[in-house]
């Protein structure tokens, strides 16, 4: 194996939460940074060639490829798991900008009880209402602590929306529900498309609040704090899957890597995946001394470093740390062990598919654009006459309907599968389909954890990461009760026929859920409850940090990236500020 000179820091990933973290240190520290990030490098030119739906969309481009390291996956620990031999529930990106090169962009924050989520339940409903088998725990960092840094991701991105609660102010037209923020979006709204002011009246003539989707796509030319320029978005609809042709929408290349790509003392290297990180933790003193790696050529090196930062993704954030024995495995019978605990994914789904006279002009849009309501988010209802806890947004977005991907979608009335009649169905509804949506949160089980698959082995030798997942009953009655909802909304909007979503049975893989898994490495005010410390560093091992949706002692109902891309420049100004001051563990 060769050995490099050190370094003072490794970013193992070069996705939203890597970049981030190399932009801060390397505008505001002298630090030789070294990024390490497995897939191939990326410019914002590659796009203008991207707009290729069965590439891109279908055939998934952009994402980490099965056959060379996938996942494995059994619903609770009797099965045996199996490997998912084609991403579908949830896609892993890989190359420079990780993920966040073909996500969609929603920027919401996630709600103030939800980073208290166990005592705030306890407090208004008592012990006895969370589920016997749940592991909710509160975090440890609450929301206000967080707002600042929310503030500034969302300046960072130049996030488009309307502020509802502006420090404590009620602002009819946004979110009235969310948190309080010290300022407004940085950019207005965009503008509404017609299925998304259809459902803004229906929702407000039912009585609800609905306001326009935070989403970090352009509005307006503008220039973020530091200095970076990006255009309006064109609503071309080849956005959520893809690269962005202008850079309206937000990404890792065209916000944080032209800022990295200045400091020269931050270097990156693609096609270099992380294997282990070397530590002795076992030993009193214990640390992280460096990464091991096989870069583009197939070479094994081993990168030393003073600091090791880990940025990649929720999935591969606990199998480096599991094949790596950086913690203790988390054994689901005895409640031992921290390391993969807490694994939650939003629940997702198209709660009222809506079919329409009149066209919809779906094939414009973007990621995030749409209207969406939060009168069933979270605890902002009462809970004590329902079946469930907690809940989550009912949306109609327009993300731009692709020409493959949404065909043949049709109302149940229609019985033909394939043949003319099918032919002219499809062609008849394909602009005039939508859904009403709902995201909300799943609820830590104790049964739902990451480990090592002790069968399957990536191409490499090395045991794949194993999910053991499923919803429970408190998911599957929030769903019925969402559903319900939404088509009460989609007839208000005047709907001519509605597919209600059929109800959650076991966790499939198969369907497209999102990509907002989280947990595994959890953050937690002790040792004993969580893998890194409300400052994101490792509890057994101080000079390792680790950033993403790992750290999310739950799912929110918010899509994740606002949270990471906050608590990511909480742990940037917690390492310049002190650690870097005094390394060692932090108080
Ligand atoms: C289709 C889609 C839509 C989405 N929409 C939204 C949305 O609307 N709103 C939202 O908030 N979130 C959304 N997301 C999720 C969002 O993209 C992620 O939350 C975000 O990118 C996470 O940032 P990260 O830095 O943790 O991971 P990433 O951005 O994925 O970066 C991790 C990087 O690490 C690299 N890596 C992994 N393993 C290794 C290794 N062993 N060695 C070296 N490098 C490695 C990966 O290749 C990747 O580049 C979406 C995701 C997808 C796929």
């Amino acid at each position: 194996m060769k050995t490099l000179p050190s370094a003072d820091v490794v970013i193992i990933g070069g996705g939203w939460t890597g970049l981030l973290m190399a932009k801060e240190l390397g505008a505001r520290t002298s630090l030789a940074v070294v990024i390490l990030e497995r897939g191939g490098p990326r410019n914002l030119q590659d796009y203008s060639a991207g707009m290729d739906e069965l590439d891109y969309f279908v055939r998934l481009h952009m994402m980490q490829d099965p056959s060379q390291e996938t996942v494995t996956l059994r619903h609770n620990a009797n099965e045996r798991a199996l490997p998912i031999r084609q991403f579908g529930a949830f896609l892993p990106g890989s190359g420079v900008g990780g993920t966040g090169e073909h996500w969609g962009a929603v920027y919401p924050r996630l709600q103030p009880d939800c980073f208290e989520m166990y005592s705030k339940t306890v407090e208004r409903y008592g012990a006895k209402r969370l589920p016997e088998e749940h592991s909710v725990q509160d975090w440890g960092v609450t929301y206000d602590e967080l707002e600042p840094y929310y503030t500034r991701s969302e300046q960072m991105a130049g996030v488009t929306g309307k502020a509802g609660n502006l420090r404590g102010k009620k602002i009819e037209g946004g979110n009235v529900f969310e948190g309080w923020r010290s300022a407004e979006y940085p950019n207005p709204p965009a503008k509404t498309p017609y299925f998304s002011s259809m459902f803004r009246e229906a929702a407000k003539s039912l009585g609800y609040h609905p306001y326009p989707t935070p989403a970090a796509i352009l509005s307006q030319t503008y220039t973020n704090p530091d200095g970076v320029t990006r255009s309006a978005c064109v609503f071309c609809g080849y956005c959520e899957r893809h690269g962005c042709m202008i850079g309206a929408k937000a990404q890792p290349t065209n916000t944080l890597l032209p800022l990295v790509r200045r400091q020269k003392s931050v270097s990156l290297r693609s096609g270099c995946t992380v294997r282990r990180i070397v530590h002795d933790a076992a030993q009193a003193g214990g640390k992280a001394h460096g990464v091991n790696y096989i870069d583009a050529s197939g070479e094994e090196v081993f990168q030393p470093a003073d600091l090791v930062i880990l940025c990649s993704f929720t999935l591969s954030n606990n199998r480096l740390l599991l094949l790596s024995g950086a913690g203790t495995p988390y054994d689901p019978a005895t409640g031992k062990g921290t390391l993969g605990k807490n694994l939650t994914h939003q629940v997702s789904f198209p709660a009222a598919t809506s079919f329409f006279e009149k066209p919809l002009n779906r094939f414009m849009g973007a990621g995030g654009i749409g209207i969406r309501m939060s009168d069933f988010d979270g605890d902002v209802f009462d809970h004590t006459n329902l079946p469930f806890l907690r809940g989550g947004v009912l949306n109609a977005s327009m993300q731009g309907a692709q020409p493959i991907a949404p065909f043949g979608v049709l109302p149940r009335s229609i019985k033909a599968r394939w043949g003319s009649e099918w032919k002219k169905a499809s062609i008849d509804y394909y602009d005039r389909t939508s859904s009403v949506s709902f995201g909300g949160e799943q609820i830590p089980y104790k049964g739902n954890y990451f480990d090592l698959d002790p069968t399957y082995r990536d191409h490499a030798g090395d045991p794949l990461l194993r999910l053991t997942q499923n919803w429970r009953e408190n998911e599957r009655k929030m769903v019925e009760f969402m559903t319900a909802k939404a088509v009460e909304i989609a007839h208000a909007m005047g709907a001519k026929e509605i597919n209600p979503y059929p109800g959650y049975g076991d966790y499939d893989v198969t369907r497209y859920q999102s990509t907002h898994i989280q947990g595994g490495t959890i953050m937690a005010t002790s040792p004993d409850r969580g893998v890194v410390n409300t400052h994101l560093q490792h509890w057994q091992i101080p000079n390792l940090f680790v950033l993403g949706a790992s750290t999310f002692p739950n799912s929110g109902s918010a899509n994740p990236t606002p949270t990471i891309l906050a608590l990511t420049y909480r742990t940037a100004d917690i390492l310049v500020e002190r650690y870097l001051k005094k390394p060692g563990m932090l108080a």
